[in-house]
């Protein structure tokens, strides 16, 4: 398999993929080490990732180019996300062990009463590209902690990344049957599905999730499942500073190119200040620097899969065709590379493509709303429920707002952020279940009942 740069559409490397025999095989092998890796003391395993995160840090600036060089995030982001491990990590150090110890419910009596959390066994992740160190460690890391084996799939647009964080694990204790690497795309994964793991654990594309769950539903095994969103986010009238809250919703669309599944896709903006909100946020993509995404200071890189620009020009064409207005971009970019133009589109209708359909690029389409409960009732308006992000100064309004957004995820006067201490989880099409947190960690357990007389 080939991995090739898209900002320069040179070669990066070739990579094997595994056959569906050797894919067999390192399941068979996670089988036998996970039963010794469980009855390890958790502190033992917490230990080990303590050791994972102190190693990546070393690797910052090779690795952040790698990313770079295979998927095309502008260099500055891709170090920033690798360093994600040492919050997720700080997180399961305070709070795994609190979270995996026996409860005792009943401690007295007659009868005592206890839980404890076993983990599920062999788990198998399959993941997606666009962060691909954080959705591995999000998964990966609390599931190691909890005892769990892991059959590990990295997306085919960052299989060397997804080598790289096997040989960190290794090198920091991690036992090779406890952790493996499959290396394919949609074939090596459909071959995970057929194999008897004990829980599957996917980033990727509402398609693709839905398929997993279909496939996988008569093993009866815990499915997670992180998916796509139509992220939107308001502009109320009352906020102080509209150049302000337009600087921040440009960084919410255009980071890593908008190829973040929270990424801003649609802005609803009071008519009081949306004449003010479009100039604003016309200048602030203006100045975003394009370009070859290991240059200082550039934001908009390419697009890691070249099929998008397709994606991205049809909601832009056929927003246009029905009465929407390109105000900036609106096309690919000439040249090597899978450029396409930061794009802003306004006098856009809800139905439009542009606004139901998960975009993942550059672009955005901005409507004006007459109050709260228009723009409330739009941004339910779809099949997606990621997040949703409120900018207004007053706190009760946003609560009021917050509290009848239908999304996993709710903000007021930020967006496109997420906390190791909060559950990540999607509504309809965006997911099942939940990531981070004291929840997700629960994700990777199953719990038993003790009753004890004696
Ligand atoms: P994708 O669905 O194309 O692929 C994801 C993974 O599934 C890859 O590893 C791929 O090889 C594998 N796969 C593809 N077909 C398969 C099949 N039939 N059986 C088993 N495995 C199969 O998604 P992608 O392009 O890698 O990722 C982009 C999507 O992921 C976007 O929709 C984005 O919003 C979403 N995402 C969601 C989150 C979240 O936390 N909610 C985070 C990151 C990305």
């Amino acid at each position: 398999m080939k991995i090739i740069n898209p900002a320069t559409e040179e070669l990066v490397g070739e990579v094997t993929v595994d056959t569906t025999e050797q894919i067999k095989a390192k399941y068979e092998k996670l089988r036998v080490g996970q039963a010794a890796w469980a009855v390890r003391p958790l502190q033992e395993r917490l230990d080990i990732i303590i050791k994972f995160g102190d190693i990546v840090d070393t690797h910052v600036d090779r690795l952040a180019n790698l990313l770079t060089a295979e998927m095309g995030k502008p260099v500055w982001q891709a170090a920033g996300e690798i360093k994600g491990a040492k919050n997720r990590i700080k997180f399961l150090t305070e709070l795994a062990q609190k979270t995996l110890a026996e409860d005792w419910v009943t401690p007295d009596g007659a009868t005592k009463e206890k839980i404890t959390f076993e983990p599920l066994g062999v788990i198998g992740n399959i993941s997606a590209w666009n962060y691909p160190y954080n959705v591995g460690y999000n998964v990966y890391l609390p599931a190691l902690v909890a005892g769990n084996a892991v059959l590990y799939k990295p997306s085919e647009y960052t299989a060397l990344t997804g080598i790289e964080m096997a040989k960190m694990l290794w090198e920091a204790g991690v036992p090779q049957d406890v952790f493996e690497v499959v290396i394919g795309g949609k074939e090596a994964g459909q071959t995970m599905l057929d194999l008897t793991l004990d829980g599957y654990f996917f980033t990727g594309s509402y398609r693709t999730g839905k398929h997993i769950a279909q496939t996988v539903a008569h093993k009866l095994v815990p499915v997670g499942l992180e998916l796509g969103g139509k992220d939107p986010l308001y502009v109320a009238e009352d906020v102080a500073d509209v150049a302000n809250v337009a600087a921040a919703a440009a960084e919410g669309v255009f980071y890593n190119t908008g190829q973040s599944c929270c990424a801003v896709e649609r802005i609803y903006v009071n008519e009081k200040v949306y004449d003010a909100f479009v100039e604003s946020f016309v200048e602030e993509t203006k100045k975003l620097k394009k370009g070859n995404p290991t240059e200082e200071g550039v934001w908009i890189g390419p697009l890691t899969r070249p099929e998008q620009i397709d994606v991205i020009q049809q909601q832009v064409n056929d927003a246009e065709s029905k009465g929407a207005k390109v105000l900036l971009g609106g096309k690919k970019m000439e040249g090597k590379g899978y450029y396409y133009e930061p794009t802003v589109v306004v006098d856009v209708k809800n139905d439009m493509a542009l606004m139901q359909e998960e975009s993942f690029g550059p672009v955005i389409g901005i409507m004006k709303v007459q109050d709260d409960a228009e723009a409330i009732r739009l941004m339910n308006d779809t099949e997606y429920g990621l997040t949703a992000a409120v900018y207004t100064v007053s706190k009760e309004r946003a609560d009021g707002m917050m509290q009848k957004l239908n999304a996993g995820t709710v903000y007021w006067n930020c967006c496109d952020r997420v906390s190791p201490y909060t559950p990540w989880s999607g509504r309809k099409n965006s997911g099942l279940g939940s990531t981070l947190s004291t929840i997700g960690m629960r994700a990777f357990v199953q719990p038993k009942a003790y009753h004890l007389r004696g």
